[in-house]
């Protein structure tokens, strides 16, 4: 690992240059923030929407301030290219506070509701959206800001105080979260910070004043925090990992495929949870594609990430290196081929650097094309109809999100409804991460709940229904119980939803007659 929680502190290294970046001190008392954030929340909790809005309009605009400085950090921490600090951390994430601070209202004011029941019909009812409480929100090194970011703000949007714990690999980037907050005038303790490793996440699980916690990271992490709060019996989202399948069909765009192949599984070094892993051509077009992406992955210009024209950094951690190197030794003995890559590239620098790696799917058990890399390698695999790449592309237990390639956008339509994912995009890919009326979320080992776009909104309320009864309408139901209470409400489910509906109730009549007469008297 590049940084540990050593002695109480947290000190982040470039992966690219080793260099330091920083030192931060480990949270050591988490219950005692999560308490003061509780303290906030109350009176945040009855914001209007107006100062929501106000406070995340000037979120958006901080964080256009300060953009320079949260990308370098970023990218320090990350190594990632600077490219990409300013599109999938700044960008993707200023889309997402300003989608809410405009769309809060409308989607959490309350909201009346008609039962469509005839003898409901006197009554006025409504549901509210009510904050939770403190939301924990607990992520991952890959996207250390847009994911915070856009976590934390919608919680807030929510009228929600938060406790973020970032990774300890990357706690200044996460710092940035509470900071732009803080600068845009969120009152003290809104949005929190505590640092440390897998304990302090665990700490904060646990903590007696969290009401949910919101978590993106591994299958392994995520299964952990599950149990933790199951027997708390605290609500959790989980964003997991993905093993994303790229489908490229015969009449796709060749050139746009291969460009897209390319930056969806080398992007941030293939660190990407909705990164294409496997790639599934048609065979007609199979040979010219894999020779273009190999061509394609061999022209990226490795180096570190603060130089404009970096494209492909290292990875993250030894560690992580260590891992995608045993993956595609373990693919290679099992029969994959290596097209290009599969190797550490010559570069002067002393970090974690992998080459981008295109193999020819092999043992479709390996490894590699099951468990979630998380690296720059892609496997490419020839398919003959749909269903055989439906098939392939159902094939793991990983369901987050899928990518279509063609130019008949109804065929890819239809066969976006086969594929098992929370998200498949046609001729593209990811980018919907900044979108606000897009939710986010996978199945399966990906994960479960929502994140971002309406249903995150709710996953993050209280839904509660408030009935409104006149008071002036007898119950029927009610006591007194009897012989003809039984008939009449028959004659409700026959009238209702019976066959032969008034024929049928017509049995029933005294019965009905009997309840009518209760129902409108008084
Ligand atoms: P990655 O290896 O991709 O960073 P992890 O799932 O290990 O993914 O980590 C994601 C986040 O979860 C990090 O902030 C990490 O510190 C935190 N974390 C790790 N272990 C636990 C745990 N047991 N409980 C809560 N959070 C944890």
């Amino acid at each position: 690992m590049n940084t540990l929680a050593v002695e109480g502190k947290l000190r982040p290294v470039n992966p690219a240059t080793l260099e330091p970046v920083g030192v931060v001190p480990v949270t050591e008392d988490v219950a005692y923030v999560a308490a003061g954030a509780a303290a906030a929340q109350s009176s945040w909790a009855r914001s209007s929407f107006d100062e929501r809005r106000v406070l995340l309009e000037r979120v958006a605009e901080v964080l256009v301030a300060r953009m320079d400085e949260i990308a370098a950090t970023v990218t320090a921490e990350t190594g990632k290219p600077i490219v990409e600090a300013y599109t999938t951390e700044l960008m993707l994430g200023v889309e997402q506070v300003a989608w809410l601070a405009k769309n809060i209202e409308r989607v959490l004011a309350p909201e009346r509701i008609r039962y469509g029941i005839p003898y409901l019909a006197h009554k006025r009812a409504r549901i509210v959206y009510q904050p939770v409480g403190v939301v924990a929100v607990i992520t991952p090194w890959n996207f250390p800001f847009s994911i915070p970011l856009s976590q934390v703000a919608g919680a807030v949007a929510a009228g929600n105080a938060v406790v973020l714990k970032p990774s300890e690999l990357t706690p200044l980037s996460g710092e940035w979260v509470a900071r732009v907050f803080a600068e845009a005038g969120a009152p003290p303790s809104l949005v929190s910070v505590v640092h440390g490793a897998g304990e302090t996440g665990a700490a904060l699980v646990q903590a007696p004043d969290v009401a949910k916690v919101v978590f993106t990271g591994s299958v392994e992490t995520g299964r952990r925090i599950a149990t933790a709060a199951a027997g708390l019996l605290r609500p959790v989202i989980l964003e997991l990992g993905g093993k994303d399948p790229m489908l490229v069909l015969r009449d796709a765009d060749l050139e746009r495929a291969v460009e897209g192949a390319a930056w969806g599984s080398f992007a941030n070094c293939g660190q990407v949870c909705v990164g294409i892993e496997r790639i599934y051509v048609a065979r007609d077009l199979h040979a010219r594609f894999v020779d273009a992406l190999v061509e394609r992955a061999r022209a990226l210009r490795i180096g570190r990430g603060y130089s404009p024209d970096t494209e492909l950094v290292p990875l993250i951690t030894e560690r992580q290196r260590d891992r995608v190197e045993d993956l595609v030794a373990e693919a290679l003995e099992r029969g994959s081929e290596a097209l290009t890559g599969a190797r550490r590239p010559d570069v002067e620098l002393p970090g974690w650097f992998y080459e981008p790696t295109v193999l020819a799917g092999g043992d479709p058990d390996a490894r590699l094309e099951q468990e979630e890399v998380f690296g720059p390698v892609v496997s490419v695999l020839p398919f003959d109809d749909e269903d055989e790449a439906v098939r392939l592309a159902n094939g793991t237990s990983f369901a987050l999100g899928a990518s279509i390639w063609s130019r008949d956008a109804s065929r890819a339509r239809a066969l976006a409804l086969r594929i098992d994912a929370g998200m498949v995009w046609t001729n593209d890919l990811g980018i919907s991460y900044g979108a606000g009326p897009a939710p986010w979320g996978g199945r399966k080992d990906s994960g479960f709940g929502l994140t971002h776009s309406k249903h995150g909104l709710y996953e993050l309320s209280s839904v509660k229904l408030v009935d409104s009864d006149s008071g002036r309408v007898r119950v029927p139901w009610w006591y007194p119980y009897g012989p003809r209470a039984v008939d009449g409400f028959k004659g409700v489910l026959e009238l209702r939803h019976g066959e032969d509906g008034l024929r049928g109730a017509w049995a029933h009549r005294r019965g009905l007659a009997h309840l009518a007469k209760r129902y409108v008297q008084q």
